[in-house]
């Protein structure tokens, strides 16, 4: 398997990130993924989801934006049309929405707030240009919701980047 890159992608620039293991986002080890549980630059590290349903409720998509429950600050979380490997080649075809957003429900808890992970998975070897920037060559992407009601883990959201 290629070697994970060393650093967070761009889109994880506005947060004050932690890295944690792709477990800890309920993902399988032997997958490469790097994982971040994401922290506002306030401390606080509680979160609402926007975004948009597909069809009835079928998936979530982007572009997802995170809103801090203490701050209120809003962070624009991803674009697949700017963010991952496929946005990189000027190539992406991942489903987004346009128009006002909104906030995602955990159907365990029927809430949105709650602690969140971000992972990027890593499966392609780089070439030479990509390892430049390898972090910004992910080919997936992974919300994961950390429910405090059913105390399990709620993937949010999840895109094929490549
Ligand atoms: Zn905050
Ligand atoms: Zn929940």
């Amino acid at each position: 398997m290629p070697l994970l890159p060393s650093l967070a992608p761009r889109c994880l620039s506005p947060f004050a990130y932690r890295q944690v293991t792709p477990s800890d986002a309920g993902l399988p080890e032997d997958v490469n993924f790097n994982s971040f549980a994401l922290v506002c630059s306030c401390g606080a590290d509680d979160w609402r989801v926007h975004g948009y349903w597909l069809g009835n409720r079928e998936a979530f998509i982007g572009p997802l934006a995170v809103e801090c429950t203490q701050c209120a600050a809003k962070l624009e979380l991803i674009d697949t049309d700017k963010d991952g490997h496929d946005a990189e080649i000027g190539d992406s075809c991942v489903e987004r929405g346009s128009g006002p957003r909104t906030i995602w429900i955990c159907d365990e808890c029927k809430s949105s707030d709650g602690r969140l992970i971000a992972s990027f998975g890593y499966q392609f070897e780089p070439d030479a240009e990509v390892a430049l920037r390898q972090q910004d060559y992910f080919d997936a992407f992974i919300l994961t919701h950390l429910c405090r009601a059913s105390r399990r883990m709620v993937q949010v959201a999840m895109f094929d980047c490549a």
